[in-house]
């Protein structure tokens, strides 16, 4: 029989698929580089987050910083909640998230139905009112048995990318990669991933480029944290979990350009994903065009995609929703930004 015992031994392991018609090389995708796209929704919860989740929370319990029945409590509502939950259930702990009002609805019910609780706080007040956001998590995290794993610092969450997400990448290329784009939100993946394969590639005098991609107004590719409408990606601070010495080059991605490819990957690919992905995927391309005019064939570009195109059916592949922001909804994206609109 084949079976694994808790869905937490499901974690990891994702496929790498090759992207076709979507990188628009002149002869076909046969004429470029091999773009291979590591697909991170098929992680049992349904994004590369379950990766840190498990390290994070093994950590804790190794350092005695959880405790058996403790809480975990973090400010999110995205995929890191979901792995969060996840991973908690099967262990035995509590979660609480605590996530501002406008956060969708949906979002909120995915975390609830894993077992977590959630917390939801107004916006409109000040960030020092007792009931803001920023307060409630840090109340909530100052009691006893409680434990906030904040993915924005905690080491883990590189390292488990280091660990896990790297090596796959590396066997499953049996080494041949030469080029990794990737997103950065807290920039964990990248970080972790990247110095990985850099390691593994000097050890044989070799070289692997590791490229950022980044929305643009966001800090990594020089912003201000200019506000953009891609999820999970971007910053407008530092986070602990970056490392400035890996990325060789960050390219910046427009929302209209993200959304457009995002469409594309699901109608052109079957690659349902997120947004992130389409703007990962977006950088990807241009990395494979470039290589494919200087006659680097030979080249393999890895694009990791962290999430699923399901928590983004109303927004990304809604027409109106695109059209509200002015975003075209088929492959010719116009390229207004939402500063513009
Ligand atoms: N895409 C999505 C949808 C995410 O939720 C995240 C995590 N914030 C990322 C990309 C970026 O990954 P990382 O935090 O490891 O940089």
């Amino acid at each position: 029989m084949q079976y694994a015992n808790s869905v937490l031994d499901l974690i990891g392991n994702t496929p790498l698929v090759r992207l076709g018609r979507t990188l628009d090389l002149e002869g076909g995708a046969e004429g470029g580089p091999l773009v291979l796209a590591k697909v991170e929704y098929l992680n049992p919860g349904g994004s590369v987050k379950d990766r840190i989740a498990t390290r994070m929370i093994e950590a804790a319990e190794a350092s005695g910083e959880l405790q058996p029945g403790g809480t975990i409590v973090e400010p999110t509502s995205g995929n890191t909640g979901v792995g969060l939950a996840m991973v908690a259930q099967q262990k035995g702990y509590k979660c609480v998230f605590v996530c501002p009002d406008k956060v969708s609805v949906d979002k909120r019910n995915v975390l609830r139905a894993y077992g977590a609780e959630v917390v939801v706080c107004p916006t409109a007040v000040a960030p020092e009112h007792p009931d803001s956001y920023y307060n409630v998590s840090d109340r909530l995290a100052s009691e006893p048995g409680a434990w906030k794993p904040n993915q924005y610092a905690n080491p883990h969450n590189p390292r488990s990318h280091y660990e896990t997400t790297g090596p796959e990448i590396w066997e499953q290329t049996e080494g041949r990669i030469t080029h990794f784009v990737c997103g950065m939100g807290t920039g964990g993946t990248i970080s972790g991933v990247g110095r990985y394969l850099k390691e593994q590639a000097a050890k044989e005098g070799r070289e692997v480029q590791v490229i950022g991609a980044d929305p643009a107004g966001s800090v990594y590719s020089g912003g201000t944290g200019r506000p953009y409408l891609v999820e999970g990606v971007g910053e407008d601070f530092w986070p602990e979990t970056y490392d400035r010495t890996v990325a060789d080059r960050v390219i910046e991605v427009s929302d209209a350009d993200s959304f457009a490819f995002t469409r594309r990957l699901a109608r052109e690919e079957a690659l349902l994903v997120g947004g992130s992905c389409g703007m990962a995927a977006w950088a990807a391309r241009q990395v494979a065009q470039e290589l494919a005019a200087e006659g680097r064939t030979d080249a393999v570009v890895v694009v990791l995609l962290p999430d699923s195109g399901r928590g983004y059916l109303s927004k990304i592949f809604n027409d109106e929703w695109l059209a509200q922001y002015g975003f075209a909804s088929g492959a010719e994206a116009d390229h207004r930004t939402v500063g513009e609109v």
